[in-house]
């Protein structure tokens, strides 16, 4: 048995309504796509931060921090950071994948959510056969955490603890809360992603679509007002805005 320090990772899959849970064929899907998502997330973990166990929907992982806490941490929020566009493309695929299935597991993966925990602090760690149990009041506590009275169903919650360590997120909104556990209280900080542009908007619009949408408006003037008149004073920069505000307004 031997006492450490160690940064605590805990990513939980949360989206899938309880009454999904009770039915047979549904439940075997809903399983199978929450382990392919908890294995995209630990395979881009990459050391020191390691896979500890298994958790139903979540997966606790933990890095070491020998000699300097702050480098340590620093890296594990950037891998932290990376599983959420990992864990993205992975619904589009498995979205996909599915396509086939109208069971409520695989018609409901774009309603998958990714939450991270972060905190760092003493551990004792257990050898027990291969295995290493992690225990002890940090442990107990990033548990404690998935448990919170924040409303959104995507963010980052770290202690205040790692905060003091990585600075937290500069890019992203950021809001503090005190979490009451009975007598307890822990001071957290969540950092929410910012709201995605749904891909279809970004992809429907291409300077070339721009440009043919542009050509056929002022064909389209020429042709209803006659062919003298001549339209080529209408900035092409112009009519790609008009184009780029249709497009938008779909
Ligand atoms: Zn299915």
């Amino acid at each position: 048995m031997q006492l450490k320090h160690a940064a605590l990772v805990l990513v939980d899959i949360s989206g899938y309504t309880q009454f999904l849970r009770k039915r047979n064929l549904t439940l075997l899907h809903a399983e199978e796509i929450i382990t392919q998502l908890l294995e995209v997330v630990i395979d881009a973990a990459e050391y020191p931060l390691t896979l500890n166990k298994l958790e139903g929907d979540a997966a606790f992982l933990y890095a070491l921090m020998n000699d300097d806490h702050e480098k340590v941490a620093k890296d594990i929020l950037k891998q932290t950071l990376a599983f959420f566009p990992a864990f993205e493309q992975k619904i589009a695929e498995l979205d996909q994948d599915t396509a086939y299935c109208d069971c409520d597991a695989c018609s409901n993966i774009s309603q998958l959510k990714l939450k991270a925990f972060l905190h760092h602090g003493e551990v004792v760690i257990k050898q027990i056969r291969q295995f290493e149990e992690l225990a002890g009041e940090e442990v107990i506590l990033i548990h404690r955490l998935l448990k919170n009275g924040v409303k959104a169903d995507e963010y980052i919650l770290m202690s205040d603890a790692f905060v003091e360590l990585t600075g937290g997120i500069p890019d992203l909104k950021r809001e503090k809360r005190k979490e009451k556990y009975g007598d307890d209280s822990v001071e957290v900080e969540v950092f929410y992603p910012k709201p995605q542009i749904p891909p279809l908007v970004l992809q429907s619009y291409t300077p070339r679509k721009a440009n043919m949408f542009g050509a056929q408006i002022k064909r389209l003037l020429a042709h209803s007002l006659g062919k003298h008149k001549s339209f080529k004073h209408i900035s092409h920069g112009k009519i790609k805005i008009f184009a780029y505000f249709r497009e938008m307004m779909g």
